[in-house]
């Protein structure tokens, strides 16, 4: 049986990549520390003999009994929000975090896959984003602890690539969606529909013509499950190509909801970039690879999803 260590393993993306893992018959080692994560996104997988959870700061050294055939490095704050408010602990798991992770696939002999984002790309000049863009980040920006941390782990990645024969695989990934998002996690999906079940008004930042592309969970999984299984190392962009602007977006919410719902306008966040979308050739050749899932199909899995919650989790604060 293969195994494999998934950090973020109690977040979004980690999660989902827990159960895919599990469904494919690997036994998965979960580490988080808990810091934007959730456990409640992997108690399913507690009572499985193949499943360990470890609660740890991947910042410190990392442990772990037992052989390792791979390693998906997904721990980090994803939200602007998030990496907004813990700004150092974002640059550390970024670069010593992902240094431990690499130290410890050397010594285990395991292929490690990490992930990195389009915001390496920054606030883009080039449109759509092939992966030979090298980006326009403002590294003294309030997005710059994340953009350069990720930047800075493609680096460290590619350089135990070469000097240390690791196997290593970068993949780039482009807004994600789907259950198990935090409702109060600030980025736009969560947002949206949050402001919809409790009957608040949808705030735009800017004028709402800033784009996004967005990608179904199920989609980006497949995609990660097949670069980390291929033989290729150089990064990888995942996302769907389907490109909309915030302001058409907050529409199809509205629509979605069925109930008439305000839209306030309010000032756009420092460095916002103002079009995101990926250029999926190289995962299509290589992986033969595209988005299945398109957003009405996706975006009713999500809104159905948060609909169940409660007055009370729905009325949570921020944590
Ligand atoms: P998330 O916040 O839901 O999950 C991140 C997880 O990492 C959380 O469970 C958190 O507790 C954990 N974590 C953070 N710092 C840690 C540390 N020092 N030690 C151990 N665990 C730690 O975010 P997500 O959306 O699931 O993102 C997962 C990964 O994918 C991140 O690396 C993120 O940069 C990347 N990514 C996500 C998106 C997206 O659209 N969701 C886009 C681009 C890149
Ligand atoms: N956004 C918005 N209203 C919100 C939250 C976000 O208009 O309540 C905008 C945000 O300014 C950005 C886009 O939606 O232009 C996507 O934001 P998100 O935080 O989801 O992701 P990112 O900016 O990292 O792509």
């Amino acid at each position: 049986m293969k195994r494999i260590l998934i950090t973020g393993a109690a977040g979004f993306i980690g999660s989902h990549l827990c159960d895919r893992f599990i469904s494919e018959g690997y036994h998965v080692i979960g580490m988080d520390n808990l810091i934007t994560g959730d456990l409640k996104n992997i108690q399913h997988l507690f009572g499985n003999e193949f499943f360990e959870f470890y609660h740890h700061d991947i910042t410190k050294f990392v442990f772990v009994p037992g052989s390792l055939d791979y390693i998906l490095h997904f721990a980090s704050p994803a939200s602007p929000i998030d990496y907004l408010k813990i700004p150092i602990q974002t640059l550390k798991v970024g670069s010593l975090g992902t240094h431990n992770l690499l130290g410890l696939a050397r010594v285990k002999n395991a292929r490690i896959l990490i992930a990195s984002t389009s915001e390496v790309y920054g606030d883009p000049l080039v449109h759509p984003q092939t992966e030979e863009y090298y980006g326009n980040v403002n590294t003294i920006g309030p997005r710059g602890v994340y953009d350069e941390a990720k930047r800075f782990q493609e680096s460290l990645t590619m350089a135990y690539h070469t000097f240390h024969n690791l196997e290593t695989r970068i993949v780039r990934i482009f807004n994600t969606y789907g259950p198990r998002m935090r409702l109060n996690d600030g980025r736009v999906i969560p947002a949206f529909i949050g402001q919809v079940l409790r009957g608040e008004p949808l705030t735009i930042f800017g004028d709402g013509n800033q784009t996004r592309s967005f990608c179904y969970i199920d989609d980006q999984v497949e995609g990660i499950y097949r670069l980390l299984l291929s033989d290729y190392h150089l990064p990888v962009n995942i996302g769907n190509p389907d490109e909309i602007t915030i302001k058409d977006f907050a529409q199809e919410i509205i629509s979605l909801s069925g109930a008439s719902k305000d839209i306030v306008f309010k000032e756009l966040p420092e460095n916002d970039p103002m079009q995101r979308c990926p250029n999926i050739d190289r995962a299509k050749t290589l992986l033969d690879w595209t988005p299945k899932v398109g957003r009405a199909e996706g975006m009713m899995k999500t809104y159905n999803y948060f609909k169940d919650f409660t007055n009370e989790e729905l009325l949570k604060e921020e944590h």
